[in-house]
């Protein structure tokens, strides 16, 4: 029974492949999982109110009024009525829902019924005189039926049609706080304005100043770690500076996984220290710069950190860095984590902290040579949690309907809801709106803030601001809200149970951006916002039996599930090699590397020994992808480096230019197709930005044309960066209008994006024969090309390409005449 070793390595290969399958059907499980059993309902009600409808008209049609008896009469204004009250109703029913979901506090562990109350609630209802009505009914149904049996069995089936779907909720266990509950909710939550150096002396680090000062000084590198919220990320680089950390001109850096907390928690502590932003408290993040030569504390991203090694490999400014939010294992704060723990080793007075909420503090220590902890002690008020009974099947409505029955049952404080990315956020945001609207003075007043990282710093600031007196407060956050930012006074918490996560899948080298259950640890994290201020309430949109059965206890780190192709690049320009041995907290899969070096040498950018190249090094420059870096400079080439720039830039901020209002969704596409020119969409992107300078960057002309004028400024930005570094590179910005030269260039970057047209007029990619479309939005969506790039695949109902443009195969090999050679 010998089995030869090139079989066992087959063997082994199929069994990994079989399992990666697996993983990956799982991890789509959810996003199918989650569909509109709303729409299904809705369609269901609909169809029997046009029933009815129908049921009216043709007995309308067959018997004409004057035939029929007193009694027929009777019954066919009672159909109308009957009609015309589910209308009403549908156009009520927001408030219906608010009114009769009881909430758990009422009935703590029992599961909750919907039926009217017999009280004075009636009053409160806005179709009282509906009711009225249908009681009216009920006891003239009991006369003539006789029978009160046989009227509720009317009156449910009415409601069957009115009655739209309801959470049940069901209490289970306590999250523990070490605080007692505090009576004065309401006074606490209802804060009143208190002084910046109040707040600062309340946060739970504050005690630990000195300790804290003492412990740097005696120690080059200490973890820290402390409950979200207790003044970390705020605190520390302020004590630091005080303690003398910023003089002889060095800085203090703080890195971020997010751009949000960058740039809010810098704007936060220039505002306690009295300074203007950018000049002694700054933030850098990608393609833009808010610092000074003043500049003593600086947030930036983690990103942004790697990127200044390239300037300045041993940190010279610097005397203390801060890697906060470390438990949050993003990529960039994971390769750090090797580099800097280098650099400690030869910069011995360069000061190392690593910060993380109360996770992996153990384990952060062990891989910085056992690194002392130092314990924030948290404060915190209990927390009670929630389930509902039954999954719930569309998690947004959930949501809005769960945040209207705080509002309309529990007493006053902040709600904070965590969905998954801006689309989330704007859809919850409308509806939520439109109901609040509809429902007028009935309910209080209800703040909607929406916080996510493409919002423009104006409206993320407003998310700290206090709650007016009366008014209740509710966040629709990414994970951003878990914790990088603190919001202060939430006492509510809705947690859907879903995040979006990157996902990598090395075998077909395709990446993805899916929603995906969050882990048992986030989901704690999550709650642990409603403790802050006092005693909170979570609710969590799944079960308690999907809790313990289908969350995974931590999430996986970044590093493992997505491309490496930038960061192998980086690495390899800060001249380190053996990736493979590289001090990794947790190493990437073998696999996704292989991919990661194979793909950097089809682009020219590693030669055959994976050492870095000209190219390489040049590509290196640019904060961009390793595809989009290949193509500005192979723009050069192609004499078209100032149309590549537009490009570059458009892509970067593509998902937002079209602006589609709702009651104009004909004229905005109409406005859209008209953008179109012949060769694909990357061209459609180039003629917006052309003609958006030709209009002088006009506001009117964006309104005109339903472009988001907020992403064409990004553009601007984004572009304005670039040409910097391209000017570095030493590329001179020359213009060309012949589109294949334009093309050129893009395929010379994104050739490893290829598709073919097969004979069944299917699109297969080149690279792994997998099955694609072309994105509705496209302007190829309708034409057959035989070769198309694509800037990126989606994946949503199927495998879409967005952003494609038409090449000649015969591109592909003068511009990856490697890469195209060896496969025909
Ligand atoms: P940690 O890093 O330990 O989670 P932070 O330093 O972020 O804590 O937050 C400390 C306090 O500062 C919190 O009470 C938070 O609400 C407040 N805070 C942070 N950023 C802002 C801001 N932009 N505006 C107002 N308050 C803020
Ligand atoms: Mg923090």
């Amino acid at each position: 029974n010998v089995v030869s070793k090139s079989e066992k390595k087959a063997l082994e290969e199929a069994a990994k492949r079989l399992k990666l399958q697996a993983e990956e059907k799982e991890r789509l499980l959810p996003t199918l999982r989650v569909k509109s059993r709303r729409d299904y309902l809705q369609k269901r009600k609909d169809d029997k109110l046009i029933e009815l409808e129908g049921d009216i008209r043709d007995d309308e049609y067959l018997f004409s009024e004057d035939t029929l008896t007193e009694r027929e009469k009777k019954d066919r204004e009672y159909k109308k009525k009957v009609l015309e009250l589910a209308k009403q109703h549908d156009r009520a029913r927001d408030m219906e829902k608010v009114q009769r979901y009881r909430m758990p506090e009422e009935r703590k562990g029992q599961e909750m019924d919907f039926q009217y109350e017999e009280t004075d609630e009636k009053e409160r209802m806005p179709n009282s005189e509906q009711r009225k009505w249908e009681e009216d009914q009920m006891s003239f149904a009991q006369l003539r039926f006789g029978a009160k049996d046989a009227a509720k069995k009317k009156k449910t089936k009415e409601y069957e049609i009115i009655l739209d779907d309801q959470i049940e909720f069901i209490q289970d266990h306590a999250m523990p706080g070490n605080q007692k509950e505090k009576e004065e909710r309401l006074t606490e939550t209802q804060k009143k304005k208190i002084s910046i150096e109040e707040t600062k002396k309340s946060l739970p680090i504050f005690p630990f100043k000195q300790d804290l000062i003492n412990a740097v000084r005696e120690h080059q590198v200490l973890i820290i770690e402390g409950e979200t919220g207790s003044g970390k990320t705020t605190q520390i680089p302020q004590y630091l500076k005080h303690a003398g950390f910023t003089d002889d001109n060095m800085k203090i850096g703080c890195t971020q996984p997010r751009r949000v907390a960058a740039m809010s928690v810098a704007a936060r502590v220039a505002e306690e220290l009295g300074v203007k932003l950018g000049n002694e408290v700054g933030y850098s993040i990608r393609f833009e710069d808010c610092t000074s030569e003043r500049t003593q504390i600086k947030y930036m991203t983690d990103g942004m950190l790697l990127r200044e090694f390239l300037g300045e490999p041993d940190l010279q400014s610097y005397s203390v860095m801060i890697i906060d939010e470390a438990h949050e294992r993003t990529l960039h704060t994971d390769v750090l984590f090797g580099l800097i723990k280098d650099i400690a080793r030869f910069r011995k007075n360069l000061k190392l902290l690593i910060s993380s909420a109360t996770l992996d503090a153990q384990k952060f220590s062990e891989f910085f040579d056992d690194a002392p902890i130092f314990r924030i002690p948290g404060r915190r008020y209990p927390v009670d949690i929630y389930y509902t009974k039954a999954p719930e099947a569309d998690y947004i409505d959930a949501c809005v309907v769960t945040i209207l029955q705080i509002h309309v049952t529990q007493p006053l404080g902040d709600i904070l809801v965590f969905l998954t990315g801006q689309e989330e956020i704007e859809v919850c945001n409308e509806i939520l709106t439109d109901r609040c609207r509809r429902l007028g003075s009935q309910i209080r007043e209800l703040v909607i803030l929406p916080i996510y990282s493409n919002l423009p710093s104006d409206m993320q600031a407003k998310i700290f601001e206090p709650t007016p007196p009366g008014a209740r407060k509710v966040v629709l956050a990414t994970n951003i809200a878990e914790t990088s930012l603190t919001i202060d006074n939430i006492i509510y918490v809705i947690d859907p149970g879903f995040c979006k996560e990157n996902s990598y899948n090395a075998r077909t080298g395709m990446e993805s951006l899916i929603v995906t259950p969050i882990s048992k640890a986030s989901a704690n994290q999550r709650a642990g916002r409603a403790g802050r201020v006092a005693a909170g309430k979570c609710f969590r949109l799944y079960t308690a039996w999907a809790y313990k059965h289908e969350l995974e206890d931590t999430q996986r780190p970044e590093i493992q599930r997505v491309n490496l192709g930038n960061v192998v690049l980086l690495l390899k320009s800060l001249g380190i090699n053996d990736l493979i041995n590289f001090d990794f907290l947790d190493p990437p899969p073998h696999e996704t590397l292989v991919l990661a070096l194979e793909q950097l040498y089809a682009l020219g950018a590693l030669n055959h020994l994976g050492e870095l190249t000209k190219l390489g090094r040049r590509m290196a420059e640019f904060p961009v992808d390793p595809m989009m870096g290949k193509m500005i400079l192979a723009s050069e080439k192609y004499k078209c480096s100032d149309e590549i720039l537009s490009i570059a830039a458009m892509l970067s901020v593509n998902s937002s230019v079209f602006y589609r209002p709702k009651d104009k969704i004909i004229h905005a596409d109409t406005a859209r197709k008209n953008f179109f020119v012949p060769g694909g969409d990357h061209l459609t992107l180039l003629n917006i930005y052309k003609q958006w300078t030709q209009s002088g960057y006009s506001d009117q002309w964006c309104y005109e044309n339903f472009i988001q004028k907020r992403s064409m400024k990004r553009a601007r930005d984004v572009r304005e960066q670039i040409e910097g570094l391209m000017q570095r590179v030493e590329i001179d910005i020359v213009s060309n209008d012949d589109t294949a030269q334009i093309r050129k260039a893009i395929t010379a970057g994104y050739f490893y994006h290829t598709a073919k047209l097969s004979e069944n007029g299917q699109y297969k990619t080149v690279k792994h024969h997998q099955q694609v479309m072309i994105h509705p939005n496209s302007s190829l969506f309708e034409d057959l090309c035989r070769w198309l790039i694509y800037h990126e695949l989606v994946f949503t109902t199927k495998e879409y390409m967005r952003q494609t443009i038409e090449i000649e195969s015969s591109w592909l090999l003068e511009v990856a005449p490697h890469y195209y050679k060896a496969k025909d």
